[in-house]
């Protein structure tokens, strides 16, 4: 018989012939390896067989049955169109019907006497059980079938009968595939070959095989993209030179134990990665990634104290005031002590003060800046900037960030990102970053009870604010809009399109009866039904000093209830704040929820998230519920892309990220395991350490596997 290889025509395969070669060419597959790498979807258990019995008590559900032939197959027609193949089948428990329609050439494909295992459901209609369009394979005792038989993403001219067995008998004639990994590597992570790798996803021995199947193909696939990202980056890196940073570690020790907390493990590795990037003389390009909460701010802080205690300067970049402001007044504080000139640099300062903070920029009286844009105005010039950090990246475009380090000569860059990111998500976006994850939380940090209520809760949820306000705590409630004259957020800063247009029938037709709430004309209304309460109100189209003022009075505890938009998603700390109440909260992506969410629960004080929606969208409502079973920001952030499709994560960052084709990112999302992902680029870098032209022969496949991802960046 012909062998096979992954680059055989599908046309090669036993049994394929020209029609059924130009219906898998409609699926996209044209060669045994499109037709291999097109893992299951699901997997049918018919390994655990059930007795007819048993199976009349399971509901409908589908099962396996191991049935023999008690009678001849009989085919009826109904209105000339319809057929119906009937016949008897029984085990030792008892005896149905099995029920064929439109499928007459069941009638000689089924011999009297003999046994299958079939697979289906059993149901009971008209006083008589019946097994509906049951799939089955001849059975025997000594052959024993496989117990999981896989299900695919098949289009209408592919039937899962079709490609089963196209794929069983390209398996069965198949060249072992020379797998891209390294050997040594395959070795090292205790993965098996890539040839049983690819029999045992699409036809699993046992639960236990298959998960090493996936894991062998989830790491390959992670491992040549590793090699693409850090091919492209060595490449880039080369001509991009930097200014190695003299770190003094035991300064930088002694401002870390000078902050009121220690460490948390995650922190101390990425403070550690951080300052190893510093002392190169090669510009550091890295993220930090970690949840809300996560504590992101003090690993920068030890970044910046690093390069300021070898008298350099460093700015940081927030998106909003308000963030400025408080990252300002947080980092000052750590700061000071130790004689670090600190300054804000906002619009929100007179041109008096502005001039007088540019001036000291330049001239090197001021060691580190925080700021909004203004930073990168043309009139702001540094006097020795060697590190900039943008905080939330995503709401920077990437002009704006070349703006910034365009005021040094190729300045350390460090970005804290502004929520979890699933991680394979993250490679395509920050390709050419090296990430950071912080993935414990500081301890002590308690989670957030979440709510999803509808209108009928109002009065409830009124006094629940009442009472959270009454006992000394802070409210915060989030609405989509500012005012009449649009539904949307209109933030100078922020501009998020609403998640929902289109896609929530209810909104905005005025069929879901409520109305989508307006900060503007809220709080005052809130105010009036909340005697004794002071409640404040804060919008992106403020001017910057109104703003500031308003927070400044919720900061400071003079205001109890502060109704809003999502500007105040961002980052901002107000520990004594316990209840986040978000109106219309389908109009909201989850991660952005999520984001809200960490507003609250950042004290020993218990705290609530009140999801108020009042859609009856059924997806919408599915979707606001993740929200209330699961706290992992990374979790959210995947159902999210799940739900949402990438478009939301990718949208805001560098241009052209495009697919990498059907075969996209299939196995390794079927890991979620960071680990591996670790492991992987560690792989690689070791792999390029030795050959880092990818020269070698033995490296010949992974070198033309990744030619084709690297070309996509
Ligand atoms: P994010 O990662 O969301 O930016 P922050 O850096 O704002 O989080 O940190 C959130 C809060 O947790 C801050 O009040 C910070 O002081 C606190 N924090 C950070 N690290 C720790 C830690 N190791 N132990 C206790 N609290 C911490
Ligand atoms: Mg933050």
């Amino acid at each position: 018989m012909q062998k096979l290889t992954l680059d055989s025509p599908v046309l090669n395969v036993q049994g394929i012939g020209d029609k059924k070669a130009a219906a898998f060419s409609a699926l996209g597959v044209s060669t045994v390896g499109d037709l291999l790498y097109r893992f299951p979807k699901a997997y049918q258990n018919r390994g655990d067989a059930v007795s007819l019995l048993q199976a009349a008590s399971l509901d409908g559900e589908c099962c396996s049955m191991i049935l023999t032939v008690a009678g001849a197959p009989s085919t009826v027609t109904l209105k000339g169109r319809i057929t119906i193949t009937k016949f008897p089948v029984f085990d030792e428990s008892g005896r149905c019907t099995a029920v064929f329609f439109n499928q007459p050439y069941i009638k000689n494909a089924v011999s009297l006497g003999a046994t299958y295992r079939f697979w289906g459901k059993l149901v009971y209609k008209k006083g008589k059980w019946e097994l509906v369009n049951p799939q089955f394979e001849a059975y025997s005792e000594k052959a024993a079938l496989p117990d999981f038989v896989a299900v695919y993403h098949v289009g209408r001219s592919v039937s899962q009968k079709l490609m089963r067995s196209t794929v069983v008998s390209a398996l069965s004639s198949l060249e072992p595939p020379p797998g891209v990994l390294p050997h040594a590597v395959e070795e090292r992570r205790g993965l098996i070959p890539l040839c049983r790798a690819l029999c045992e996803i699409h036809i699993p021995s046992d639960m236990q095989a298959l998960t090493a199947a996936k894991r062998r193909l989830a790491f390959e696939e992670l491992f040549i993209f590793a090699v693409a990202v850090k091919r492209n980056k060595e490449a880039s890196k080369r001509s991009c030179s930097g200014t190695a940073i003299s770190v003094d570690r035991s300064a930088t020790e002694r401002f870390i134990s000078s902050l009121p907390f220690e460490l948390t493990g995650a922190q101390d590795r990425v403070v550690c990665e951080i300052l190893t990037d510093l002392e190169k003389n090669s510009a550091m390009h890295r993220i930090i990634s970690g949840d809300v909460g996560s504590g992101k701010t003090v690993c920068a802080a030890a970044a910046v104290f690093a390069v300021v205690s070898d008298g350099r300067q460093a700015a940081l970049m927030a998106p909003t005031e308000i963030l400025a402001r408080q990252h300002y007044e947080d980092l000052d504080r750590m700061f000071a002590p130790f004689g670090i000139k600190t300054a804000l640099l906002s619009g929100s300062l007179s041109a008096k003060e502005k001039k007088e903070i540019r001036e000291k920029l330049k001239n090197g009286a001021i060691d580190f800046v925080v700021g909004t844009h203004a930073l990168i105005s043309e009139s702001t010039s540094f006097y020795n900037l060697a590190l900039v950090i943008t905080d939330e990246q995503h709401r920077f475009g990437v002009k704006q960030k070349s703006a910034l380090e365009s005021k040094g000569p190729s300045p350390h860059v460090l970005v804290m990102s502004a929520t979890p990111i699933p991680r394979t998500l993250a490679l395509v976006l920050y390709g050419d970053l090296d990430i950071s994850v912080i993935d414990t939380m500081p301890p002590r940090r308690k989670k957030v009870s979440t709510f999803l209520v509808d209108e009928s809760y109002r009065s409830r949820l009124d006094g629940f604010i009442a009472k959270c306000a009454g006992e000394g705590r802070q409210v915060y409630i989030v609405c989509p809009a500012i005012d009449d004259t649009s539904d949307d957020e209109t933030e100078e800063e922020y501009q998020e399109k609403s998640p929902e247009r289109g896609n929530d029938a209810g909104f905005g037709s005025g069929t879901s009866g409520s109305r989508v709430k307006r900060a503007v004309e809220y709080a005052p209304e809130l105010a009036k039904k909340l005697p004794g309460i002071s409640v404040g109100c804060l919008h992106g189209r403020m001017n910057p000093r109104d703003k500031e003022k308003v927070m400044e009075e919720f900061v400071s505890g003079r205001l109890s209830v502060l109704v809003s938009t999502t500007v105040i998603e961002v980052g901002v700390n107000v520990p004594n704040a316990v209840l986040m109440v978000v109106e219309n909260a389908e109009r909201f992506g989850l991660s952005q929820l999520h984001q809200l969410r960490g507003r609250v629960g950042r004290s020993e004080y218990k705290s609530w998230c009140i999801l108020v929606s009042n859609t009856g969208n059924e997806e919408s409502l599915a979707r606001l519920d993740v929200l209330c079973r699961t706290y992992d920001g990374y979790k959210i952030a995947q159902a999210d892309l799940e739900q949402r499709g990438p478009g939301d994560f990718i949208a805001p960052s560098v241009g052209a990220v495009r697919q990498h084709g059907s075969a996209g990112f299939h196995a390794a999302s079927l890991c979620n395991d960071i680990s591996m992902l670790n492991d992987a680029f560690s792989d690689a870098e070791e792999l390029l350490k030795n050959d880092p032209e990818l020269l070698k022969k033995e490296n010949s496949a992974i070198a033309a596997a990744t030619d084709a991802l690297v070309q996509l960046s």
